[in-house]
């Protein structure tokens, strides 16, 4: 290869970028796979599974040294007791998302979290029985949906109002989601709505959501499996009522993590809302009375949604996981992250002859790390050979290929490799 071979001179600019940026990769930080041949793989799927930081292994390792040498006594007296473990997360969770400390808590899974929410903030009454979705969303959320108005005695199909992407169209339009609003009026009892979509990476407009929501009396709320740890959110400010996500996708906490749920304070505070009842959100003062007290006195606050005591061992990689960040803080994260996204964008798109299409809006407010590429040929063929040339990506039927290059430990060398890979597999130099 000479100075003037352009794949060099990209591939210069690109480990220029990398030496460059205001926030650098945090990648040694990291556990990185390895392809086959021994080389880091290119990793753009933490929209799915987030890699496993270095310093998880400790946080998992505490707990089970100081149940071997404590026992019970660990609840009490552990390194880090396992009584409050879940308020080591109070303050950092709610940075987080943009709440206040006390409406957020780590708990159960994300569609565990979503049906104890609905089962407070969709209530139908009178005529405002309807509830809101987008379409494409996620089948658990679809299912969870359906199956809560199965369980109350009413027919999905008939109260379940969804906005779709306009017909050609890959995204929804913020106009469109605001005039379904505008048309249910008083039948809307609850929005609940992915805030950045798993499949086209498209970032709704929450805080106008909201506003609409409010404007004709419904509830709003939404899943931020695809949003959390990937866009500033302002949960608090925008005035959202409730919220949930998983940890495992941008989070990087493991599979199967521990998920988060928000709850707006003036729901969190509101010992009327009903809510499906457990010790752990009772008021710590009585949680000992145990029998001496039958009745639910909720702690004033997101934890009182919580029903059974932590399962710590699972928790446990959380704190290495809001440790990191906490102290890099979702701004500084967004701007490297719009780079990131940005590059590789401009890079695909600038492929001679490509046979495929980017899904993901371009516009920097409606979107985060992900992109998703269309391609024109046999979409999973495709993706296979993306797959055997080192790159962990996904693939979601009918055609979609998904890749996020995570701010935390993706590099824009990793997308100028991936760039040139599309190059050759799907341009007309091919
Ligand atoms: C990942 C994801 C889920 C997964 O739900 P679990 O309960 O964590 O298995 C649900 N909904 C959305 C929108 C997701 O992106």
């Amino acid at each position: 290869m000479t100075a003037t071979d352009p794949g060099q001179s990209q591939l210069d600019a690109a480990r220029r970028l990398d030496a460059e940026a205001e926030l650098p990769s945090q990648r040694d930080h990291f556990h990185v796979p390895l392809t086959e041949r021994g080389e880091d793989a290119i990793y753009f799927c933490g929209n799915s599974l987030g890699l496993q930081p270095r310093a998880t292994a400790a946080h998992v390792e505490e707990i089970v040294a100081d149940w071997q040498r404590l026992g019970v006594d660990g609840h009490r007296g552990a390194r880090t007791p396992w009584y409050s473990y879940h308020e080591i997360f109070r303050e950092q969770g709610a940075r987080l998302v943009g709440a206040r400390p006390g409406e957020v808590v780590m708990m159960n899974s994300l569609t565990v979290n979503l049906h104890l929410l609905l089962t407070s903030f969709y209530r139908p009454q009178g005529r405002r029985t309807r509830i809101l979705m987008e379409s494409p969303a996620f089948p658990s959320d679809i299912y969870c949906i359906r199956s809560h108005l199965e369980a109350r005695g009413l027919e999905p199909d008939d109260h379940i109002l969804i906005v779709e992407p306009r017909s050609g169209e890959d995204c929804l339009r913020t106009d469109d989601i605001v005039a379904a609003i505008e048309e249910a009026g008083d039948r809307l009892a609850t929005i609940m709505m992915g805030g950045v979509n798993y499949l086209t990476g498209q970032a709704l407009d929450l805080h106008a959501i909201t506003e609409a929501g409010h404007r004709v009396g419904a509830v709003v709320g939404f899943d931020l499996a695809h949003a959390v740890g990937n866009i500033p959110l302002k949960l608090h400010d925008w005035n959202v009522d409730f919220a949930a996500w998983c940890s495992y996708k941008y989070l990087n906490s493991g599979p199967g993590a521990i998920a988060g749920v928000y709850v707006h304070e003036r729901h969190g505070s509101n010992p009327e809302l009903p809510r499906l009842a457990g010790w752990w959100g009772n008021d710590p003062d009585t949680r000992f009375r145990m029998h001496l007290e039958d009745r639910f006195i909720p702690v004033p606050s997101a934890d009182s949604w919580q029903i059974s005591n932590p399962p710590v061992l699972a928790m446990a990689p959380l704190r290495a996981s809001l440790d990191l960040f906490d102290s890099i803080g979702m701004d500084s994260l967004r701007r490297r992250s719009l780079a990131l996204t940005g590059y590789l964008r401009e890079r695909l798109e600038a492929v001679p002859g490509r046979r495929y299409r980017i899904t993901t809006p371009a516009d920097a407010d409606s979107h985060g790390c992900q992109l998703s590429i269309v391609v024109d040929e046999d979409a999973e063929a495709a993706f296979r050979t993306i797959e055997s040339m080192g790159v962990v990506a996904d693939f979601r039927p009918p055609a979609t290929i998904r890749v996020a290059p995570t701010p935390l430990y993706n590099t824009f060398e990793d997308c100028h490799r991936f760039a040139s890979m599309m190059a050759e597999s799907f341009g007309s130099e091919s």
